[in-house]
């Protein structure tokens, strides 16, 4: 039996920036199902968005609203982007690295369906640049530990709530962990699908503990669909930033004629590029990057030129074969405005969590900043709470636990896929009958 204080599941931003803002007092276990560097948090490539100024708010706030065909909850859009320029701030003193101005002022991009620019960015490996200097940070505090390889298989409830996890590790032997606060911090859904941009390895298991538990869910069938990655024979589909389209690349049809406007929010834009293949008979459509000048090719989207080149392709001379592919998880695990689930002592960040923020589709470059703002706020929240004896004596009592349950591991990882997936169709079906 492993005893923390509190247990996060999940080492991509969410969960770092989570552990970071909790008081040095507190005992921290942080696990990961693999390596640290393997989570989408590292992929990221765009940017993240901060407001600028009051004056850039209400257009803020509109385009987050436009993009999420206004279901989004209008208190989580204020609050993130109130929250922006706070987040931002506590990168920039963790050492993260903003391209800056030749004035040394933050320089900005935009992305579709931005009417302004107002994403800050480093290079095109934004995420890996904030990520890193997180986990830079955590390995300075010796209150936190990080377990690789250490993979949640059920979480330990009882009548009084959740009182941690069972975990398996890297040697395949399985554990309990106890602790007070367990923080869901377990990213997206694409190693469901075949074709993603996510990480294999993130199947939604916080989902199905969630489905197996009782714990609300809301909104799992809102799954956006990344309208541009490259065309290739790769374990993960390799994304061409939105940015990329911002800065002016142009997209083709099979003869070589734009046939949208390459700015349209993500969903609208799928659509029109899965319309166009469909009308060509094409697996593909061809995005131009030669559009965008070269120095600013160069010096933005480096990563893209060079993963494009390792598949053959040179972006300053021709053009490249994209298709849309599964991307981002708008729903999740529900949680009110301090990341709060339905169930005592557990919290959910990031994009496993659900507040609202993205309504049925997320702004680019909005998620970065959701998780970090919703992840301080549980932070927050947890360090206010107090605990109850009774609480700390019913979960004293699981510590007994059975661990049999947990001999055929494959077959229990089936199941909980399966019932992920089963549960996001059922939930589509249910709203395409209401
Ligand atoms: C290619 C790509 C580009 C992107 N570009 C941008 C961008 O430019 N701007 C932007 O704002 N957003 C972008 N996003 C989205 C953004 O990166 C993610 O939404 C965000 O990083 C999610 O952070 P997270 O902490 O919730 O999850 P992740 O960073 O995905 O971390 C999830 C963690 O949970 C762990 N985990 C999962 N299941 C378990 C389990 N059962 N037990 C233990 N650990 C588990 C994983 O190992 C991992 O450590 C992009 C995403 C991708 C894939």
């Amino acid at each position: 039996m492993i005893e923390t204080d509190i247990l996060i599941v999940g080492s991509g931003c969410s969960g770092l920036y989570c552990a970071l803002q909790l008081p040095p007092t507190k005992k921290i276990l942080i696990i990961t199902k693999s390596t640290v560097e393997n989570s989408d948090s590292f992929l990221a490539q765009g940017g993240i968005c901060m407001l600028r100024d009051e004056s850039d708010y209400d257009s803020y706030f509109e385009d987050t609203m436009r993009a999420g065909h206004y279901e989004n909850d209008r208190k989580s859009v204020e609050i993130m982007i109130n929250s922006s320029q706070d987040v931002v701030s506590d990168l920039t003193s963790y050492g993260v690295d903003f391209h800056r101005e030749p004035d040394g002022s933050l320089s900005f991009t935009r992305e579709g369906a931005h009417s302004s620019k107002r994403i800050l960015f480093h290079e095109d490996i934004t995420g890996k640049e904030i990520t890193s200097r997180l986990l830079e940070q955590a390995g300075k505090r010796p209150n936190i530990t990080i377990l690789e390889n250490t993979k949640m298989i059920d979480l330990m409830v009882t009548g009084a709530g959740c009182c941690g996890a069972v975990v398996e590790r890297a040697d395949k032997s399985v554990e309990p962990v106890s602790a007070d606060t367990t923080v869901l911090a377990t990213g997206g859904i694409g190693g469901l699908y075949p074709h993603s941009t996510n990480y294999r390895h993130l199947t939604g298991d916080a989902l199905a503990l969630a489905m197996k538990y009782g714990i609300e869910l809301e909104n799992i069938d809102y799954v956006q669909i990344h309208p541009t990655t490259l065309f290739a024979d790769e374990e993960r589909s390799f994304l061409i930033s939105e940015s990329v389209r911002g800065e002016g690349a142009k997209l083709y049809d099979k003869n070589g004629n734009r046939f949208t406007d390459e700015l349209l929010p993500r969903d609208v834009l799928t659509e029109k590029i899965y319309a166009q293949m469909n009308k060509d008979g094409t697996e593909v459509v061809r995005e131009d990057l030669r559009t965008i000048p070269e120095d600013e090719l160069k010096s933005h989207f480096p990563n893209i030129i060079n993963h494009c080149r390792e598949m053959g392709y040179d972006v300053t001379k021709e053009c490249i074969p994209v298709v849309p592919a599964q991307h981002y998880f708008m729903g999740g695990v529900k949680v009110d405005h301090d990341s709060r689930t339905s169930m005592t002592g557990l919290y959910a960040v990031g994009e496993t969590a659900c507040n609202g923020v993205h309504g049925r589709n997320r702004l680019a470059s909005n998620s970065l900043l959701e998780s970090l703002v919703f992840a301080k706020r549980a932070a927050k929240a947890m360090n206010r709470e107090r605990k109850t004896p009774e609480r700390a004596l019913r979960c004293r009592v699981l510590r007994t636990s059975d661990l049999k349950e947990y001999g055929n591991m494959d077959a229990m990882a089936r199941l909980y896929h399966r019932q992920v997936r089963d549960g996001i169709s059922q939930a589509r079906n249910r709203r395409g009958n209401r």
